[in-house]
Formats: C-alpha cells, structure tokens, sequence
C-alpha cells in the first residue's frame, strides 16, 4: 500500500467521490481499498455499468436492470464487510480533524492524527500500539494505573507490624488506592474506546469523569484520617462532607451534556471545587496546631505541592495550553490532555508520599493522643 501514502484527507474525499455507493467518511477515510487482493468475484461499479451499456439481445438489456438493484446492494455489503475487515486488521489511517463526525469532535488545536471511527472494540484496543492524538492520553493513565496497581499492592502486603489497628489503617489505604487504580482505568479505557461510537464514548466518558470524583474522595480518606487522627468527630464530618461532595459530581458526570466541549470549564470547575474543598480541614489543622506543626508533621508542604500540581493540570486542560498558541503542533505529543494526565498521577504520588510520612508519625506515636499532641 505504500503507493498510497500522503495525505490522507486528500485520498479519503477522492474515494469518496470516485466510489458510487458511499459518501461515509468513515469508509472513505479508512484509506484506499485493498486492491492487491484480485479477488475476480465482484465486479467494479464502472465495469457494472459498462456491461449496462454494452449492446446485447433485448432479454438481457432487461435483465441487467433487474440485476442493478440487488448487485448494487451486493457492493455496498461487500464493501462493509471490507471496511470491517479492514478495522479488524487494524490498517486504518489517521484523519484529520475536520472529516471526524461531531462526537469525534473535542479539541479543534489538535489538527490531524485522529483515529477514524471504529466500531469494533477489538481495532479500538489494537489502536493502542498505534500512533495518534490518544496515544499518550492512554499510555500516560495505562502506566499510572500499573504504578498505582503495585503500589497498592505493596501496601496491602505491608507486615501488621508497621501499623497501630492494621486492619482499620489497610482500609484507609485501600480506599486511596481503589479510586487511583479506578479513576486511571477508567480513563485509559475511556480514551482507548472513544472512537468506537457515538453511544461507547458517551458510557465511557461518564465513567472517566466518574473516576476522577472517585480518586478526589479518595484521597481524602487517608489524609484525614491521620490528620485528625485525636479529633474522631470533626474527621467524620470532613468525611461526610467529601462523600456528599464526591457523589454529587458523580451525579452531574451522568448529564449528556457534560462531556461536550462547551462544558470543559464546567468539567474543570466542578473538579477544581471538590479538590479545593481540602481548603476548610487544611486551615483548620493549621488554625488548631500552628504554621510550622501544619508544615513538618501535618505534610502541608505536600499536600500543597499536590495542589499546585493538580490545579496547574486542570489549569491547562480548561485553557488547552499549549496547543491553543500552536495549533497543529501538538496533535500527538504534549497536547494539554496529556500534560494534565502526567499531572493527575504526579499528584496522586505526592499525595501518596505525604499521607504516608503521616502515616509513619502516628506510628511512632504509638497511636497516642495526649492534651499538647495534633489535634
Ligand atoms: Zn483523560
């Protein structure tokens, strides 16, 4: 095929027109059809015309006719089964932004490499190993789902002896860990999927956005858990209050409308909003224990660090930086979808690390709660 290389929007609108049954431009863009295949058994439309138009007893002229309708069909289902062939052999080419029908239509900076739309999940996960404006979005969720996978595996498997109430501290964890290995499958399964159609990438994107409130809520279970760890009562009602939270942007996620364009920045607020909702347990932990016990032993420095990273992520992906000033330039890597990927699992590493050093410090308390200790 490769006497077909070049510009693929050029070749897809000039199979379009030459070929008589469709006009899709998801069969057109998959690319010039396979011709190295001889198969004698269907002939072309011309040369079904051309036998139309050939001179021959008045029986047969009648006959042809009759044979155009279902011959005609004939081609079109011949050339489905090609194109789903094709998918399945993963020999799709990349289009341009402008040939995607509208639910393929996200980010108008990110001019071409786009996977076309495959309705087969099979050539949707195949995709994976191919070069296009989602390979990084996967791959970056993909490896930060396997990080988070076994990091919370080793903590699982952590001897009771490095706990104060093994069981109760393992819950915890696991509730950090649960939403990170969700929210990160969630998306690179959303991204992997999103080509496959309209009604897939509308359940998948549900979910991803799902994932996302998930691993909020959940990382706050730990962090308050053992920063309140003396003060059970105002613990539980941040807890209450996250999960009220959590939930309500779970629900706001299921409206269709959500996921289209015009919604980025309600998308950016309402995760902004629930992350940002850390501010209250924050200054009340440092109001109570002062600015340098919030800093050292309270890990505010990383829990900080974690929200600069979280919001810088959120920041760019609301504004689509830096395609945005460079349209076209970023269409594979660095597009700001990915940079904010890099930075969801930069930051729910950080947070790790810092609710671990608190984790590490009740410890060495020994779980004790006297009148001068946090909280
Ligand atoms: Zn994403």
């Amino acid at each position: 095929m490769s006497s077909h290389r070049g510009s693929v929007g050029a070749q897809g609108s000039e199979a379009s027109t030459s070929n008589m049954e469709t006009d899709s431009v998801e069969l057109a863009e998959l690319g010039p059809l396979p011709e190295e295949k001889g198969e004698p058994v269907i002939a072309k439309p011309n040369e079904a015309e051309e036998k139309q138009t050939c001179p021959g007893p008045q029986e047969e002229e009648e006959e042809e006719q009759v044979l155009t309708l279902p011959l005609q069909a004939h081609h079109a289902m011949e050339k489905m089964e090609e194109f789903v062939h094709k998918v399945w052999e993963g020999r799709w080419k990349v289009i341009p932004y402008e040939v995607l029908p509208e639910w393929l239509k996200d980010n108008d900076y990110l001019l071409h490499g786009h996977r076309p739309p495959m309705p087969s999940f099979r050539a949707c996960f195949k995709s994976i190993f191919r070069i296009h404006t989602e390979t990084g979005n996967i791959w970056t969720h993909l490896l930060g789902f396997v990080l988070f996978l076994f990091l919370g595996i080793l903590t699982m498997l952590r001897p009771n002896a490095y706990f104060i109430i093994p069981l109760q501290e393992k819950v915890v964890f696991g509730m950090f860990f649960l939403s990170a290995v969700l929210c990160l499958s969630f998306s690179w399964l959303f991204h992997t999927v999103y080509c496959h159609s309209e009604k897939v990438s509308q359940t998948f994107s549900k979910l991803d956005y799902s994932g996302i409130a998930l691993l909020i809520m959940g990382s706050f279970v730990p962090w308050l858990y053992y920063s309140f760890y003396c003060s059970p009562q105002p613990r539980l009602i941040y807890l209450s209050i996250i999960c009220v939270l959590g939930i309500s942007a779970i629900i706001v996620a299921q409206w269709d409308q959500f996921a289209t364009p015009e919604h980025r920045p309600t998308r950016a607020a309402v995760f902004l909003g629930l992350g940002l909702s850390g501010v209250v347990p924050t200054m009340h932990f440092t109001i109570t224990e002062g600015f340098v016990k919030a800093t050292t032993v309270g890990q505010m420095g990383w829990i900080f660090l974690m929200a600069v990273l979280y919001i810088t992520g959120t920041g760019l992906y609301a504004a689509r930086i830096p395609e945005r000033f460079f349209p076209g330039k970023f269409d594979i890597w660095f597009q700001s979808h990915q940079i904010f990927h890099v930075l969801v699992v930069a930051a729910a590493f950080v947070h790790f690390y810092g609710v671990s050093n608190l984790q590490e410090f009740r410890y060495g308390l020994k779980g004790g709660c006297t009148d001068d200790s946090l909280l």
